[in-house]
């Protein structure tokens, strides 16, 4: 990190949309910073690691990768006695392990705090916990921590978000070729196992209690349901953190400013998928950033490409997780979750949630 330096793009957060966006910028040879205030990429964990199988390797290309713990095909939604099973390529990743694959080669500030953005019409000013740098353009990837976009007020509404909260268990006791959903009338948000092997599985738990009265300790609610359905492992490891639920923020871009990743709300509302949009996002935000430098408009209609190339891409799936995410609700506040489970077309399903 050269202080006083002006970088071409500046990449603040180093997780999976920072981390493409810079893959890509090391590619087309631009003069890109990438900063993160954590100190080793991929940890803390804070994720249940599962993805889809086909638009991944569309990203990266098939192979057999050192960090896929486990393929399922099966995914079983249970309520009580109720189960439902639904079919769709999943991959079980060890995230860590994928991070530090997706940041080889590339030259990462760690340790280095992102604290004040501020865009003049020339550059980008960016104070760091190390001094100040100036960009033409910066690239926020920096996840939830919306502390920072509110502060500089580049962004207007600011995605809300839901708790979720799990960890790395051994001893599940499931069959380890398929995901496992458990939803309950009380809480707006799902209970998943997602297992590495016949040993190891990732649990948690995502949402808020359907009425305030409800227990809203996440860690108490993860024993609950665990303690409902006799499932007793052993917790090897937690992580936790906040999901993006409110989709996707008007505009991921401004003046000199392109917003990837949990940072523009891309996030499938009712799964709480990310990483699959962090990765495309992170993508898109770097192309776009490479054509603002070529063309040396910075503007945000010169940027406006960013938005539109994300929406056509996922943005129907951002718009579906919002639509499945209110009938959920509904039919959990109404009392008829259970009803709706049992019934609802596998059809419905694919079209809202699978494809
Ligand atoms: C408990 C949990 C389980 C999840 N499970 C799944 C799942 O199974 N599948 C899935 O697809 N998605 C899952 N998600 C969502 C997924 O983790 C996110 O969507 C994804 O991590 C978004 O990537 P990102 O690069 O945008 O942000 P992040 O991964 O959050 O990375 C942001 C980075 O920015 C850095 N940063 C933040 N502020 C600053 C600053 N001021 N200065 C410098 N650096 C900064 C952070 O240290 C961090 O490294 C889960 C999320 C949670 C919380």
């Amino acid at each position: 990190m050269i202080l006083g330096h002006k970088y071409e793009v500046v990449v603040v957060g180093a997780g999976p949309a920072g981390l493409m966006a810079a893959r890509e910028l090391a590619k087309q040879n631009i003069d890109y910073l990438l900063i993160d205030r954590k100190k080793e990429i991929g940890l803390p964990l804070k994720c249940a690691e599962g993805v889809r199988e086909k638009e991944f390797y569309e990203i990266f290309g098939e192979g057999q990768y050192d960090f896929i713990r486990n393929r399922v095909h099966r995914h079983e939604v249970i309520y009580e006695e109720v189960k439902r099973v639904f079919y769709a390529d999943f991959l079980q990743i060890s995230r860590p392990d994928f991070e530090k694959w997706l940041g080889r080669g590339l030259v990462i500030e760690l340790e280095c705090v992102c604290e004040d953005i501020f865009v003049k019409s020339d550059r980008v000013e960016i104070t760091t916990s190390r001094g100040k740098v100036s960009a033409e353009i910066v690239i926020m990837c920096s996840g939830c921590n919306y502390e920072l976009l509110k502060n500089s007020t580049l962004v207007r509404k600011i995605s809300r978000t839901i708790p979720a909260f799990g960890g790395l268990y051994k001893n599940h006791g499931l069959d380890p070729s398929a995901f496992y959903y458990y939803y309950d009338k009380d809480y707006l948000g799902y209970f998943w196992i997602f297992p590495k092997n016949k040993d190891v599985a990732s649990i948690g738990f995502g949402g808020i209690p359907a009425w305030p009265w409800h227990q809203a300790n996440i860690g108490a609610i993860l024993k609950k349901f665990l303690a409902k359905y006799g499932i007793n492992p052993e917790l090897v490891q937690n992580y936790g953190g906040p999901i993006p639920c409110s989709g996707p923020v008007k505009r991921p871009y401004s003046d000199r400013l392109l917003l990837a990743g949990d940072a523009a709300g891309f996030v499938v509302a009712m799964s709480g998928e990310g990483i699959l949009y962090a990765l495309k996002s992170g993508r898109y935000a770097a192309r776009s950033a490479a054509g603002a430098l070529k063309n040396k408009r910075f503007d945000n209609r010169s940027l406006m490409i960013y938005g539109k190339v994300c929406d056509d891409d996922f943005g129907r799936r951002m718009k579906n997780g919002i639509i499945s995410y209110r009938l959920f609700t509904l039919a959990c506040r109404s009392g008829i979750l259970k009803y709706a489970i049992k019934n609802v077309s596998v059809k419905k399903v694919k079209d809202l949630i699978m494809d």
